[in-house]
């Protein structure tokens, strides 16, 4: 199977070439020539497999050229029990009648980004060897707080790969800065921008289709990679634990062989609802996509008028990998959803350039409501859903996790659809200490690394133990530049 650009569809790549590269030259993000769909009786025999197995299965699926012996190793190695502190890997626990949380936060940095990031490295490492590059691979991360550390600890002393992370002054929690200035690793850098996620990911964005400094670290034998969600690398591992969780749903006996569940995502950049798609579009029994956001309700908006615009404030929120106004993985659902028509989608991301808004066709906005459902959460809403559910059911959640939770409840008053609901649970609560202290009723908040331990003196919950080893660690990293100044970041970092 080969991979197009949903800008240009002339164009063939293969899958390690598409995940070498990441984005296609002229700005379109890969995708699978055709989506595969999941053989006969595939899910019987998922269901009995552990999920390093499942993975290389449905990642088999979409790699020609890859063994399955070559991915169980990648799996292996990337979801091993001394990386995950959980045998499952991805555990899908009951939150009430009707509502199972999927738990994606058990990797190396507390987020769901792990569930890609630690395979990304092996798929980039083995595509590098098939061909045949003898460059080291550049990865420009642009980040929101997890992917940045993700990246990080995926990469960190990977042969052939240098890393650099740029992540927003103002727009990550205590914690995920501790995260990553504190990261090791000899091919590491870390560095902040002044102001939004979107100024960081605008800059970034820039380097890419830098010519000029393209050339430049060629002659000094590297090429740019990427590791943002818009590398098919990324949403590729994620599809496999949507599968994983309703074979596990249909072990615990909440649901029969068949039946079709929803799946709710707190969602930023659209990669993670995105392989929830594609899970359905492979035959996976999916009823509604639920998107939830935060007060940057972009994709609420989208999905329920057609009209997507990003001329509206930015705002800052207690859920901060969700502050995101362009939400990049967006393109490749227009692609599917028009049937592969490049033109339109290329006309569609042109008017996002320019004038930061489009409307897409009626057909289009037939297919998307048909598929999704769309809601958001304000503040309030976040902090009075984890205070809730600590109350009644024990169970601690993190903000994006709440945002979630929440628009899944309004979903149900609203429609009365009681569909077993599979909600991405996507960070651990200990990664914004402060807002899940404050919404289950503490005061006089410690800074910092203290708050770790409060939370867990509260809750009786242990922290995780990749972040409890953050008191012992001192910042490596406390640059912080202009947007416009990434590019003299990258060649100091590459000399
Ligand atoms: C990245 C992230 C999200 C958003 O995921 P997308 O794939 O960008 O939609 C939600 N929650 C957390 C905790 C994240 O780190």
């Amino acid at each position: 199977m080969y991979y197009l650009s949903t800008r240009n569809k002339q164009l063939q790549f293969t899958p390690a070439q598409a995940i070498a590269q990441g984005l296609s030259r002229e700005g379109g993000l890969f995708v699978p020539q055709q989506i595969p769909t999941l053989p006969e009786g595939a899910l019987e025999k998922l269901k009995d497999l552990n999920y390093q197995q499942r993975a290389a299965y449905v990642m088999g699926l979409y790699l020609d050229g890859f063994s399955q012996e070559e991915l169980l190793s990648y799996a292996e190695k990337a979801y091993s029990d001394d990386k995950f502190d959980a045998p499952e890997v991805a555990p899908v626990r009951k939150l009430d009648e009707n509502t199972y949380c999927l738990e994606l936060w058990h990797g190396p940095t507390c987020a769901f980004k792990d569930m890609a990031l630690q395979m990304l490295p092996h798929l980039l490492s083995a595509s590098l060897k098939k061909n045949e590059e003898t460059r080291t691979a550049c990865i420009l991360v642009a980040t929101s707080g997890d992917t940045g550390k993700g990246a990080l600890e995926g990469f960190k002393d990977v042969d052939q790969t240098r890393i650099m992370v740029f992540y927003p002054k103002d727009g990550v929690s205590e914690i995920q800065e501790l995260q990553m200035r504190t990261q090791e690793g000899r091919n590491v850098g870390v560095c902040s921008v002044v102001g939004n996620f979107d100024d960081a990911q605008t800059g970034v964005k820039r380097l890419f289709s830098d010519e000029q400094l393209r050339e430049t670290l060629n002659e000094r034998g590297y090429f740019f990679s990427s590791a943002n969600s818009i590398n098919w690398g990324r949403v590729l591992p994620q599809i496999v634990y949507y599968i994983s969780a309703y074979v596990d749903l249909v072990k615990q006996g909440a649901v029969s062989m068949g039946d079709a569940v929803n799946i709710c995502v707190p969602t930023g950049n659209f990669g993670n609802i995105l392989a929830a798609y594609y899970a359905k579009l492979m035959g996976l029994p999916v009823g509604k996509l639920i998107c939830a956001s935060n007060s940057n309700n972009v994709l609420t908006q989208f999905l329920t008028t057609g009209v997507y615009d990003r001329n509206r404030p930015f705002y800052n929120t207690v859920s901060p990998s969700m502050d995101i106004l362009i939400s990049s993985n967006l393109e490749r659902l227009l692609y599917a959803m028009s049937g592969e028509d490049a033109e339109l989608v290329s006309d569609y991301m042109n008017q996002l350039n320019t004038v930061g808004r489009y409307e897409v066709n009626d057909e289009l906005k037939e297919k998307i409501s048909a598929c999704f459902a769309a809601g958001y959460t304000d503040e309030a809403q976040t902090k009075d859903t984890i205070r809730a559910h600590w109350e009644k059911h024990g169970y601690l959640m993190d903000t994006h996790t709440a945002v979630g939770v929440h628009v899944r409840e309004q979903y149900r008053a609203a429609t009365g659809d009681s569909t077993v609901t599979i909600v991405a649970s996507t960070a651990s609560p200990f990664k914004f200490c402060d807002t899940v202290l404050e919404s289950i009723g503490e005061t006089d908040l410690p800074d910092g690394i203290a708050l770790l331990d409060r939370l867990s003196e509260v809750t009786h919950v242990p922290t995780p133990a990749p972040l409890e080893k953050l008191k012992n660690k001192r910042p490596r990293f406390d640059l912080c530049v202009e947007k416009e100044q990434l590019s003299d970041v990258v060649l100091d970092f590459l000399n």
